[in-house]
């Protein structure tokens, strides 16, 4: 009897990436090198989905935009672009906001399909921030020791600074208390506040975030386990037990490791 046959994967760090638009006065040689060590960062022994991943990413400074852009739109080539609203050299900024848009990406919401779904979008949106912060963790210890230039190596303890302080912000609000004692009680609790969200929501998702860093910062695995969200036809419009199922399938399927989605599950109490 034979293996049942995997998807094709490619290291996922190896994708692509090219800067356009309006940086302020940072020259985009600078914003290209910072977002690179986010890719490298956040995706390093990731192997991505060969034919759901985008073979690169286009990101698009637009400093006067609202907020950075979910889904991110998918151009011709299997190209992801990204648009980000950071104007000047704020490395920490930058690499906040792309490491968040970069774990939508991950979280295959950028093709086609891509959407915004409720009722179990929130939980994309706490898992790519949890992401996104871990990524800059492992950055500013990447960038301790080796920095893309010699002269910013003073900006890990910016880079750390920033994401503890995130990290701390989201476990401090009102109801992290309430996460910290039972988390299966918070959710019961909370649950018809996270299910109309459309995007990050500090308050309402922050506690779990905190809690998801570790998750992320352990090793490849969990990114991996992103790698595999969304990809069933009905995305985010199912309600959170059937969400978890069908990603736990999707990782299954795709060979991923899967130890996210029943995390999650046992975390917070939610039964399939
Ligand atoms: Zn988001």
């Amino acid at each position: 009897m034979n293996a049942p046959s995997r998807p094709a994967t490619r290291p996922y760090a190896q994708v692509g990436l090219a800067v356009e638009g309006t940086w302020g006065d940072a020259r985009p040689e600078d914003v290209l090198a910072v977002l690179g060590s986010v890719r490298d960062c956040c995706l390093a022994g990731v192997e991505a989905l060969d034919a759901d991943a985008p073979r690169a990413i286009t990101a698009l400074g637009i400093p006067g935009y609202p907020n950075p852009q979910c889904p991110a739109i998918a151009l011709a080539g299997q190209t992801a672009l990204v648009i980000l609203c950071v104007s000047g050299s704020y490395w920490s900024k930058l690499a906040y906001q792309f490491g968040h848009e970069l774990g939508h990406v991950v979280a295959n919401n950028w093709g086609e399909t891509a959407n915004t779904r409720p009722p179990s979008h929130w939980l994309e949106e706490a898992l790519v921030e949890a992401f996104g912060l871990a990524g800059m963790l492992r950055m500013a210890s990447r960038w301790s020791v080796g920095a893309p230039y010699a002269n910013w190596t003073s900006y890990a303890s910016s880079l750390e600074q920033y994401a503890r302080s995130a990290i701390q912000d989201h476990a401090s609000v009102a109801s992290g208390a309430a996460f910290a004692s039972d988390p299966s009680r918070w959710l019961a609790d909370c649950i018809a506040t996270l299910e109309p969200l459309v995007g990050l929501d500090r308050q309402a998702v922050g506690p779990l975030v905190a809690r998801l860093v570790s998750e992320f910062e352990a090793g490849p695995e969990a990114a991996s386990d992103l790698s595999a969200l969304n990809l069933w036809p009905e995305r985010s419009a199912l309600s959170l037990a059937p969400y978890l199922d069908a990603w736990e399938a999707s990782c299954t399927a795709t060979g991923r490791p899967g130890r996210l989605p029943i995390t999650l599950r046992d975390l917070l109490g939610v039964r399939s």
